[in-house]
């Protein structure tokens, strides 16, 4: 994705009011981000342990969708995969994030949610070497396909938050 200054950020988010989105912790370590290996910026909200926040890329621009995780889900410890890494390896916690719309459909109460690796590691997981007990395939292909599926599947998230047609 392209570099995004702390503005650009503030400014991406859909799914709260202007005065929540000035106020919103920014990314730990935004300068050191490799923005070339990032489908999507994700963080977690260091004063509210079940709030996350993530910036999507889209064709409209930068998307910033306010994230809560679901309670049931956070206690849990049945492992789940993540929707959009669809990591296999379950090496971290996946919760049940849920986004209010944007606009009038979220202050009625309208919420999409998605089974989404807890830390935001699906970045670094797509990018794993695959099994090498798998022989006869293209590591770098399937690494490629991965990075292509999960850029797509960030995409349809922020489209449905937004509200555009998919
Ligand atoms: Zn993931």
């Amino acid at each position: 994705m392209d570099i995004l200054s702390q503005e650009e950020i503030r400014d991406a988010f859909v799914n709260c009011s202007r005065s929540e989105a000035a106020e919103l912790p920014m990314p730990p370590g935004l300068h050191e981000v490799d923005w070339s290996r990032r489908e999507y910026l994700g963080w977690r909200d260091p004063r509210t342990a079940q709030r996350g926040f993530i910036v999507i890329p889209t064709e409209n621009g930068p998307v910033g969708i306010v994230l809560r995780a679901s309670d049931a889900s956070m206690r849990s410890n049945a492992p789940s995969m993540c929707g959009w890494c669809q990591d296999v390896q379950l090496t971290h916690d996946v919760y049940l994030y849920v986004a209010k719309r944007a606009g009038q459909a979220g202050r009625n109460g309208d919420t999409v949610g998605t089974m989404l690796c807890g830390g935001f590691e699906c970045c670094e997981n797509v990018r794993r070497p695959p099994s090498p007990s798998i022989v006869g395939f293209d590591a770098e292909a399937v690494v490629a396909d991965r990075i292509a599926g999960l850029a797509e599947r960030a995409r349809r998230f922020a489209a449905t938050v937004v509200g555009a047609r998919i």
